[in-house]
């Protein structure tokens, strides 16, 4: 059998494609994973890595935040299956979430959030000024109060990305890189796909095909337009510093303007802007401003941290901004795109559920409502 053809094949190497893919190859499955650029460049890179299902989810998302709670929980043994496959370490860290109000207005607003999330059962607890900075003595004395979020964890994104790439090559998957897709050709009968690629004109077949390609999804050549699926880039401006002793920060801290997410080799990744500015990736002084003012507000020691790197990224915003998961309306063709915000978290339940799909299993009824085709029965 050619070299070129494979069960599945996955357009898009960023941390959703790979994770399929890697749960995918450990049962055997032959997956290629085809990606333009090198696997990750793109929002996988950037990302801070947060695993927050309780301060990011809004008010209203109740079937997104039980899938980033259930996503969440799969992360801890996610990650070590991970380590073990790849002998790579990923940086799974527990220590949870400060969400911290700057000032009593910001406090009452963060008031409202806490009982609503008690309400609902998350693991939240209130701390006044004293009992923040005893646990995270970095913070400003002058912040009003914070909320603790017990489950909100974090990974190292990038670090991630390492290890699913040599676990999928491990377990005898493919990861084509410097590989676009520049067509994609659905078979009518619903048993041949193919999908050429560039450089090389090359053409590789598939029963099944998988459309991870991030904020480009919508944009892929060939997929048959009524399963475009309506994603949107939504640029992010991010920024690590370099913590040096004294300054420590042990928690994830979020405030309303900024968030500081500490990695265990020193790393201080502080984010994000959110702007709908199409895929223009251009770091602005604006955008640098808004995050580092916002951090320092929260956190007035960052003011002396040398910068590692500046970045930009594209968040795959859908329609709806909930992720868009499970079989389209042509067969053969699984849509996996529309993470938004909530990428690196959803990877696990994602690659999950996917691969329970492409094995010819049922999906999780927890990932129903993502399906693709809520935007068909809308039109
Ligand atoms: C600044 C920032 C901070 C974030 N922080 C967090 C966070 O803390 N926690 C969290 O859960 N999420 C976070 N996110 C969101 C998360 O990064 C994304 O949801 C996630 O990375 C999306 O993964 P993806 O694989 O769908 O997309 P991507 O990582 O963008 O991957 C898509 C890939 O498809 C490839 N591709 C596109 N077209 C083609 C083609 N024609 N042929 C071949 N390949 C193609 C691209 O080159 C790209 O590598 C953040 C995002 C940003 C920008």
């Amino acid at each position: 059998m050619s070299a070129r053809n494979a069960d599945t094949l996955i357009v898009g190497g960023g941390i959703i494609g790979l994770s399929i893919a890697w749960r995918l190859a450990r049962t055997g499955h032959r997956v290629t994973v085809l990606e333009r650029d090198t696997a990750g460049a793109h929002a996988s890179r950037m990302a801070a890595g947060m695993l927050a299902a309780t301060a990011e989810v809004g008010y209203e998302e109740f079937d997104l935040y039980a899938l980033c709670t259930h996503s969440v929980i799969r992360w801890a043994s996610f990650a070590s299956e991970l380590e073990e496959d790849s002998g790579i370490p990923v940086d799974f860290r527990s220590e949870g979430t400060m969400v911290v109000a700057r000032d009593p207005d910001a406090a009452r607003a963060l008031r409202r959030a806490f009982e609503f999330q008690q309400e609902h059962g998350f693991e939240v607890q209130w701390l006044t000024r004293a009992e923040a900075l005893e646990r995270e003595p970095f913070l400003s004395p002058r912040i009003a109060a914070a909320v603790y979020a017990a489950d909100d964890h974090s990974v190292d994104n990038r670090a991630v990305i390492h290890a699913l790439v040599a676990a999928i090559r491990k377990l005898g998957g493919r990861v084509e890189e410097q590989t676009a897709v520049t067509e994609i050709t659905m078979d009518a009968s619903g048993s041949n796909h193919h999908v050429r690629t560039a450089p090389g004109n090359t053409e590789w077949t598939a029963p099944q095909i998988v459309l991870a390609a991030g904020a480009w999804s919508h944009g892929v050549p060939g997929l048959p337009d009524e399963v475009r699926p309506p994603v949107r880039p939504v640029k992010g401006q991010i920024l690590t510093l370099r913590m040096e002793a004294p300054f420590k920060l042990e928690h994830v801290v979020r405030g309303a303007r900024a968030y500081l997410v500490p990695r265990s080799d020193g790393r201080l990744v502080i984010g994000a802007t959110s702007e709908e500015m199409g895929f223009n990736t251009e770091l602005t002084a604006g955008g640098m401003w808004s995050i580092l003012d916002g951090a320092r507000e929260l956190v007035p020691g960052v003011h002396d941290l040398p910068v590692m790197e500046t970045n930009v990224g594209l968040r795959p915003g859908s329609r709806d901004h909930q992720p868009i998961v499970g079989w389209s309306a042509v067969p053969g063709l699984f849509v996996a795109t529309g993470h938004y915000r909530h990428g690196v978290i959803l990877s696990s339940a994602t690659a999950d559920a996917a691969a329970d799909a492409l094995l010819g299993r049922d999906m999780p009824t927890i990932m129903h409502p993502f399906s693709p085709t809520r935007f068909q029965t809308q039109a």
